[in-house]
Order: C-alpha cells, then sequence, then structure tokens
C-alpha cells in the first residue's frame, strides 16, 4: 500500500510521521511527475486552503488530482484538506475539488477559539483526542453524507463514498486511530 501525501504547504509532515509509525509506505505530491506513480490514497493536510488551491494550479496538480478523486481515489482531508473537498464554501464562490456534498465555514470556531483541543466521539471509534486550528466547520450536508462527529453541534467529521474529512488535526496528537480508520476504508 502506498499513501500520496499532497507536500505542496501546510502540515503534511505530521501525515507522514504518523504514517511512518505505521510502517505505511507514503511519497510526497509537489509536482506533476509525483502523480504518475501508482497510489492507493491520497492525504491533504491542514494548512490555508487558498494557498493550496493556487499553488494545486500553479503546479498543474489540481486537474489530475481532481480526475483521480472523482473517479473513486481514497482521500482524507484535514482541515484546509476538507475545505478542498468540500461542494460549498460558505460566502465564497470558489470550488476546489468539491468532491463531498458538505457546505463548510472557514475558521468557523471564531478567533478567540482559533485553536483549541477536546475530545469527541467518533463514530466507528469512539471518544478521541481532537485539536482544531482555525479550523472549519460542516454547515450543511446531503443525505448520503454520513457525519461521523460534531463539537457544538457542527459536524467536524464525514465521510461519503471515497471521502473522509476531519476539521481537526489526529495527526498532531499520538492517536492514530483516525488514520487506521481511513486505511481500513481502503
Ligand atoms: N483556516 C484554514 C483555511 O481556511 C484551515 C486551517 C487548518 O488547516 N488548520 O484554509
Amino acid at each position: 500500500m502506498k499513501i500520496g501525501v499532497l507536500a505542496l504547504q501546510g502540515g503534511f509532515i505530521e501525515h507522514e510521521q504518523a504514517l511512518q509509525k505505521l510502517g505505511i509506505s507514503f511519497f510526497e505530491i509537489r509536482k506533476l511527475s509525483d502523480v504518475q506513480q501508482p497510489m492507493d490514497a491520497l492525504i491533504l493536510p491542514g494548512g490555508e486552503s487558498t494557498v493550496m488551491g493556487q499553488l494545486l494550479h500553479e503546479t498543474k496538480l489540481f486537474s489530475p488530482l481532481k480526475t483521480m478523486i472523482d473517479e473513486g481515489l481514497p482521500v482524507w482531508g484535514t482541515c484546509a484538506g476538507m475545505i478542498l473537498l468540500a461542494k460549498t464554501i460558505e460566502d465564497e464562490q470558489t470550488r476546489y475539488f468539491g468532491r463531498i456534498p458538505i457546505a463548510v465555514k472557514r475558521n468557523a470556531f471564531g478567533r478567540q477559539l482559533g485553536s483549541f483541543h477536546t475530545t469527541g466521539v467518533l463514530t466507528g471509534i469512539g471518544e478521541i483526542p481532537m485539536t482544531f486550528i482555525r479550523a472549519p466547520f460542516i454547515t450543511e450536508s446531503e443525505k448520503d453524507v454520513q457525519i461521523l462527529a460534531s463539537i457544538q453541534g457542527y459536524g467536524v467529521a464525514a465521510t461519503y463514498r471515497n471521502v473522509l474529512v476531519t476539521s481537526f488535526h489526529p495527526e498532531l496528537t499520538e492517536d492514530l486511530q483516525v488514520l487506521r480508520y481511513f486505511l481500513d476504508l481502503l
């Protein structure tokens, strides 16, 4: 099994470290030639979705990755990665991969609560640590989307077809259960 990790910007190293802990092979995606090798799944890290979106276009990675995601490549997006995968971004015209029919609100927990740590229950796993950094939450979802976790009444993890999204950062904790959950979906 080989996982591609989008490594244009943001917190990709932490995902790589988590994969290393589980002994899973991965490679970094930075340029077009990187996506010519086969991959079993893709991770879109946290960071700044607008910057990542811009870099995806500048590197010409956007179209091939969008095609792969649309054709069913399993993908997990954390935080900014979740924004890149959402069909609708509130108050914005922009859409990136748009593969999961949810609406997300960016920086949704407010500036004071920009970063916080809590625990919450994720369906299929149980109680896990959740670290949020200027995180989005889900404001709407279509009926085939399964909301896996909620905080303050808003969805913070969801799955739909080949997509898993979390607004928090499991890769910033010692807890590898969400990564295992994703790998089990493959
Ligand atoms: N606030 C960022 C954005 O809107 C996401 C933050 C994160 O990925 N930790 O893209």
